[in-house]
């Protein structure tokens, strides 16, 4: 359906497959970017006979070379992009039967929560316990569970799961592993590889990389599976414009150079905060002495750029930092070249208040840009020495 470009498999490394997979050169005209092609409807040449796109819900040659691109960088069979990240996680829940029961892990997207209980509740039932330990694991394993699901990183404790660990067991006992990678994005992690049968993105983070364009995407290898997503994704509609699809397709293709310096400027960032007084405690992975840094050293390539802390002053000092910094923007969301901070019990995970996901008001949440790094370390010291 797209240009015959070989695959990654054909031997690329990461950041040639970024920049190569899913499209070459166009082959009418040479261009060599793939065309923001916004047709709705592909004229028939006899009825069904067609060169592979009918109507643009079902398939649309940008989302195709997408979709081609970023299944590559998952080492995915099939990938999927959805018009959000939620509506990409939506499609995952449609595959399961109702009265089915949900294992999520302790800390997730508040809108994940949201989804789940209210989208979902009336037909699933989720339930949270430790992942990090089989045996808690395997006690809240009921006949009914058919998924588990996970982040990890995760959003915004930092925590980090085993995802070969908690696939074996997922794999034993029959349920679906699904493993949001936002936060540590192919390049630094591939769950697939890992044991995972899906991967969801939100890719208005990190692999769109300069919030400009809200997108989704799983990536999955079991055919029957794929099989059933692209149904869902055609029956259901949310899918993503040809523009959307461009503005990700061009994020990706500095992911890798992007995500090497959101990591060094993170560990910048991490070593700050750790030594400084208005700080309690620091989540980011590449640290020593966070409980997931053998894990993480294990499955992943780099830390990442999210950090989180705990001021020492509580919600007021919290309120305070976030407020007063000044490259670091107050605002939601992750993942992009410029660095942000936000609030997460107020703010991304106000609709997990009181639910055994609920955040600590003391806490903050830093997603670290590519700005200079002793900019960014300046602004912060700058806010915290006038706590
Ligand atoms: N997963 C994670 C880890 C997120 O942080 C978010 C949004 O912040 C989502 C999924 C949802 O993605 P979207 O906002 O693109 O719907």
């Amino acid at each position: 359906m797209t240009s015959p470009t070989p695959a990654p498999s054909d031997g690329w490394g990461f950041e040639t497959a970024a920049i190569h997979a899913g499209g070459g050169p166009d082959p009418g005209t040479g261009a060599v970017v793939p065309p923001i092609s916004v047709a709705t409807t592909f004229a028939q040449e006899a009825v069904g006979l067609h060169r592979g796109y009918e109507y643009a819900r079902s398939a649309n040659p940008t989302r195709s070379a997408l979709e081609e691109c970023l299944a590559a960088l998952e080492g995915a069979g099939a990938g999927l992009a959805f018009a959000s990240g939620l509506a990409a996680e939506d499609a995952v829940l449609r595959t399961v039967p109702d009265g089915s029961h949900v294992l999520l892990a302790p800390d997730a997207y508040g809108g994940t929560w949201r989804l789940l209980t209210r989208v979902h509740g009336e037909r699933l039932r989720v339930s949270t316990c430790a992942f990090d330990d089989r045996r808690a694991l395997v006690e809240a394993w009921t006949p009914e569970t058919r998924m588990v699901w996970l982040e990890t990183p995760s959003n915004p404790l930092l925590s980090v799961i085993d995802i070969e660990a908690v696939a074996a067991v997922c794999r034993e006992r029959g349920a679906r592993c699904v493993v949001d990678n936002t936060f540590a994005t192919p390049y630094l992690q591939q769950p697939l590889a890992l044991g995972a049968d899906v991967v969801v993105h939100s890719t208005t983070k990190y692999l769109g990389g300069h919030s400009d364009v809200v997108g989704g995407f799983l990536a999955v290898d079991d055919p029957e599976l794929a099989e059933r997503l692209r149904f869902v994704q055609n029956a259901a509609g949310a899918v993503p414009g040809p523009f959307d699809c461009y503005l990700v397709l061009r994020g990706l293709k500095t992911l890798a150079v992007r995500m090497d310096r959101h990591c060094a400027n993170a560990a910048a960032v991490a070593e700050l905060l750790s030594g400084h007084p208005a700080v309690s405690s620091v989540l980011w992975p590449g640290l020593r002495e966070h409980p997931g840094f053998a894990v993480a050293t294990k499955q992943m390539r780099g830390f990442g750029g999210m950090v989180s802390f705990v001021c020492a002053g509580g919600e007021t000092a919290a309120l305070a930092v976030a407020e007063r910094t000044r490259i670091f923007t107050l605002a939601e969301s992750l993942g992009a070249v410029e660095s942000l901070v936000e609030h997460p019990a107020r703010m991304t995970h106000a609709s997990a208040a009181g639910s055994p996901l609920a955040v600590d008001p003391a806490l903050v949440r830093l997603s670290v840009g590519i700005e200079t790094e002793g900019d960014l370390v300046e602004d912060l010291r700058r806010a915290l020495d006038s706590l």
